[in-house]
């Protein structure tokens, strides 16, 4: 038996929900993983009258297609879709039988209206949390579009086509044979890269808004709930719905919630959003604010949106070190997710850059992977709580070193070796290793600001108590801000008082 008895229990509700017949196509061979797959395969169709498995060939060995009866759908699985794809697995189940994937109408539309053939690959780990949205949106979408197929392929179970590809970072996705993108893709992002996405004459006749929001993380919903819910006129426009959410895997801080884990906290937050009647646009990035009779945004695409009052809420990203070689090797050997990319290091030796809780976090997972973990901190003590060091220097395959300065990452077609210099005596060293993490803190993501509002030294949106900027009119909420702790339920409790100061000004003004 390869399922648990709990899972076969949520499983067995699930397949309940099946509406028509499922064929599963199986290619197999002799090895371990292709009896885990045949015994995974068997199993569920132990479960469920609706599910039948038949032998095929297929491109790849171990894998199986999930298919309606007599109509190829072009969802396939390369390696045992355990692990954080299960999920992926049993959506596919579902969505291939018949049920409705859960995409906005007008998104199913503009996936019906692709032309042309798009074969997708997605190289992922089993360990990697937001591998599955990215194989859930291309199975939904090849579920939709019969001139799509998608393939989900474990690298640990395809390892050579992971060394022949060099991928060194997950999800990967190929299209039609080509890099096609690496991280984290929704299908509005997808539906751009393919030339799909609404343009900015589909976006021209928006009437102003009372309160436009800026960012689509826990500040960014949360303010445009609390806007909504005075009645008036929300919209909300978010490059990537969810935020850094997205990339958190365990959430045990969520007041009132023991644990969550980030891509269910954002579902929650999005349909609490969508409940309100706020106007959502997705994969759409703002690039200048200005401020006339009304705020105006201009939006990558050249679209200009018009609003009485505006909320940003942009929150941050990855800090970059900014040494020679990071963005050289991005994805080829310099990450910033361990617990996406750690176990695409597996056996090797990797450094850590960064000696505050998240490096040091970093390291311990790592540690229990690759073969080696350097860390490296600029400053002469590592910065992180005393309990996360103990574990860290309790840990044989751990070296520290702290007052040192990171000069360069080094590589030819990928990472090969980092380069740094002892602060105190000034000396130069180097040492051999295939992967880098860098962990040295976030940046704000408030660049498109430049001159328009007040911002401090590290560009934070400088904000008074009622979230209101230099500008009048604009409030801003969350980690983009100076709020000294970025937090979820910080930027959720920001988002909120920032609409009620938007508010409060539109009835003032
Ligand atoms: C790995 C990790 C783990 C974490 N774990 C926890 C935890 O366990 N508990 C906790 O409380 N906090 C945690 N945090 C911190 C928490 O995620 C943040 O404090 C919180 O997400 C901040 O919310 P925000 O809405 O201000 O910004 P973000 O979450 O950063 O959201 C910003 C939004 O703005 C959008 N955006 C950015 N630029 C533009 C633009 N120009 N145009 C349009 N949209 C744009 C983004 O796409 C996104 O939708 C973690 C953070 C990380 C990175």
């Amino acid at each position: 038996m390869i399922l648990d008895q709990e899972i076969k229990a949520q499983l067995d509700q699930y397949l309940q929900l099946m509406e028509n017949d499922v064929l599963l196509k199986v290619c197999v061979g002799s090895d371990d993983v292709s009896k885990d797959m045949l015994a995974l395969v068997n199993e569920l169709a132990s479960m469920s009258p609706k599910i039948t498995v038949e032998e095929a060939s297929l491109p790849r060995t171990p894998s199986f297609s999930v298919n309606r009866v007599g109509e190829d759908t072009g969802v396939t699985f390369a390696g045992v879709p355990l692990g954080h794809e299960f999920t992926s697995l049993v959506l596919a189940l579902l969505q291939v039988s018949g049920r409705a994937p859960k995409i906005e109408e007008s998104v199913v539309q503009q996936i019906r209206n692709i032309d042309g053939e798009y074969h997708f690959e997605t190289y992922v780990s089993l360990s990697c949390n937001i591998c599955p949205d990215v194989v859930q949106a291309l199975n939904a979408m090849s579920v939709l579009n019969p001139r799509i197929t998608h393939t989900m392929i474990d690298g640990g179970a395809f390892r050579n086509e992971i060394e022949d590809k060099d991928i060194m970072a997950v999800p990967t996705v190929y299209l039609n044979g080509e890099f096609f993108s690496s991280g984290r893709v929704t299908i509005e992002e997808i539906l751009a890269k393919l030339g799909s996405a609404p343009d900015a004459s589909q976006l021209a006749d928006r009437d102003p808004y009372d309160v436009l929001v800026i960012g689509g993380g826990p500040a960014g919903a949360s303010a445009a709930i609390y806007a909504a819910r005075k009645g008036i006129r929300t919209g909300i426009v978010a490059e990537r719905f969810g935020g850094q959410v997205l990339d958190t895997l365990g959430i045990e801080n969520f007041i009132s919630v023991k644990y969550t884990e980030g891509p269910t906290f954002v579902s929650h937050l999005e349909e609490h959003v969508k409940h309100y009647g706020i106007d959502i646009l997705k994969a759409q990035r703002a690039k200048r604010l200005e401020k006339k009779d009304l705020i105006e945004v201009e939006l990558e695409n050249g679209a200009v949106l018009k609003s009485k009052t505006l909320i940003i809420s942009t929150g941050a990203r990855w800090r970059n070190i900014g040494v020679p070689g990071e963005a050289e090797f991005k994805n080829k050997g310099v990450a910033y997710c361990p617990h996406c990319d750690g176990p695409l290091y597996q056996g090797k030796d990797v450094a850590v850059i960064g000696g505050g809780n998240s490096g040091i976090e970093a390291a311990i997972d790592l540690a229990g992977i690759v073969r080696h973990v350097t860390v490296l901190e600029f400053m002469p003590e590592l910065k992180a709580d005393a309990v996360l060091q103990k574990r860290l220097y309790s840990l044989p395959n751990v070296t520290v070193l702290t007052n040192v300065e990171t000069k360069e990452i080094t590589g030819t077609d990928k990472v090969d070796g980092i380069t740094y210099a002892d602060r105190a005596t000034g000396e130069v060293h180097h040492i051999e290793l295939q992967g880098v993490f860098v962990q040295i803190g976030l940046v704000p993501n408030t660049d498109w600001l430049e001159g328009a509002v007040e911002r401090n030294r590290v560009g934070e949106i400088i904000v008074d108590k009622r979230g209101a900027t230099s500008v009048p009119g604009v409030f801003a909420a969350g980690d983009c801000t100076d709020s000294p702790y970025k937090q979820i339920v910080i930027a959720l409790g920001s988002g909120a008082n920032a609409a009620l100061g938007a508010f409060d000004y539109l009835i003032r003004n």
